[in-house]
């Protein structure tokens, strides 16, 4: 019996004891291949032995330093970094532990910002429905998961949602896709004008949405046309890339691909690729600036924030990203896996889209190709998946479906950058049987 509750309270959870490369190892000696990377987190593998060294020596140093008292070498090489490979404009970084710190960081941010520079009246946050920004009270209120929001609805601060950028099932027959960028992007417009621009403080999404809906990319031109609402009223773009940065995509930003940079922007799960929990903001000069020249400080921090170790693998592992070359494999890998998943699961008749960019795609699940409804979602499809992937040594992420056809149920795969043309077929082909599995055990 198990004293932890988990994300279930009723499963039994193998028990994990190793890691290799791309594959994880039970307490039965059974392998995995690890082809969703935890949560897209995974990215150079398992135990990589140049993470675990610089690790070791970092512990050898100096484990733990207040940020209250003390900065450490491996923070500051690592704030070093990110700002010289950052998207034009975001000059420092705020170090956190995970994902939900750093969005809960970023609405902090915003809001303050607007307090330091004379604009308290901006308090309202526009985000997207199908978006996944975190758990803490902050972050669930932000993102778009009706499932996740539904018990701690009451607890939630008003957030306004719009319709995401979601081309297979938002995009009209016929619809061109620039006719489509710019009435999706129009979506914020009008609610900033029916909240009132000066009321508004910060427009949240994920430049490629991850774990509500499975890999979407915006279509050409949204993401700019979005950044010139934003600026046109004087609201901040926070891009979250918890999921989709760091790599993932195939260029360190995935908002680089959309030639847009944000005001803040959120960082975390490639970042220290698992060796260490890691999070981070980077915030742009001008809003550093209104910090330092007003009140001179964020009214916000935690015990853990800027830890020396979580630094360490975040070096190490971006470190490594680029003396490996692997931004490169990213984008080779990710176009044979997308090629290796429109062979295999293309002709499924369930199959409604194979999406993503970069080692970060998705199969979108539906009952009807023609109409593109979902199934029913207490068939729990997606479980299914992941229970016969598991059976057969792979390790994928899926989610479910709505009941109301907003999405349907999919499946993630994120693998570590370090995946071979070998290691897809492996992954795609026990995907595919896992999927027809699925499919077959449905009543
Ligand atoms: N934002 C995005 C886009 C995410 O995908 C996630 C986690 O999946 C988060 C935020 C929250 O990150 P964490 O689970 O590290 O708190």
């Amino acid at each position: 019996m198990t004293r932890l509750l988990y994300r279930t309270a009723r499963a039994t959870l193998p028990v994990a004891v190793g890691g290799q490369g791309i594959e994880l190892i039970d307490s039965e000696g059974r392998r995995y291949i690890d082809a969703s990377g935890g949560a897209a987190v995974s990215c150079l593998g398992h135990q990589h032995p140049d993470v675990l060294a610089a690790l070791h020596a970092q512990l050898d140093r100096l484990a733990y330093a207040h940020t209250g008292f003390f900065t450490s070498e491996p923070a500051e090489q690592l704030a070093e970094r990110l700002v010289a490979d950052a998207p034009p404009g975001l000059e420092r970084v705020y170090l956190v532990s995970g994902g939900s710190e750093a969005i809960e960081a970023a609405l902090k941010m915003a809001r303050q910002y607007m307090v330091e520079t004379g604009q308290p009246q901006r308090r309202h946050v526009i985000a997207r429905r199908q978006s996944y920004h975190g758990n803490t009270l902050g972050a669930l209120a932000t993102g778009g998961n009706a499932g996740r929001r539904a018990a701690f609805q009451p607890l939630l601060i008003d957030t306004h949602h719009i319709d995401p950028c979601y081309a297979y099932r938002l995009r009209e027959p016929g619809e061109s896709e620039a006719a489509y960028a710019a009435r999706a992007a129009q979506a914020l417009e009008d609610r900033i004008l029916d909240i009132g621009p000066e009321r508004v403080m910060a427009f949240v999404a994920e430049t490629v949405v991850g774990a509500t809906a499975g890999a979407i990319p915006p279509v050409a031109d949204y993401l700019k046309r979005i950044r010139a609402i934003c600026d046109r009223y004087g609201v901040l773009l926070i891009l979250d890339e918890v999921m989709c940065g760091m790599g993932r995509c195939g260029t360190l930003h995935a908002c680089e691909q959309d030639g847009v940079s944000p005001d803040l922007m959120t960082i975390a799960k490639g970042l220290g690729g698992g060796y260490q929990p890691i999070g981070a903001v980077l915030l742009s000069g001008r809003i550093f600036d209104a910090f330092a020249n007003g009140s001179g400080a964020f009214m916000h921090g935690h015990t853990y924030m800027g830890h020396p170790m979580a630094a360490a693998a975040g070096l190490a592992v971006q470190d490594i990203l680029r003396r490996d070359g692997l931004l490169a494999n990213v984008t080779a890998m990710g176009e044979i896996l997308r090629q290796r998943l429109v062979e295999r699961l293309g002709d499924t008749p369930h199959v409604g889209d194979i999406r993503g960019r970069g080692l970060f795609r998705a199969v979108e699940l539906v009952a009807d190709r023609t109409t593109r409804a979902p199934f029913d979602p207490s068939l729990k499809l997606h479980a299914r998946i992941k229970h016969e992937a598991m059976a057969r040594g792979l390790m994928v992420y899926p989610a479910g479906g709505t009941a109301d056809g907003t999405r349907g149920d999919h499946v993630l795969l994120a693998p570590p950058f370090i995946v071979t043309p070998g290691d897809i077929d492996r992954i795609v082909d026990r995907l595919g049987d896992a999927i027809d599995a699925a499919l077959a055990s449905l009543p």
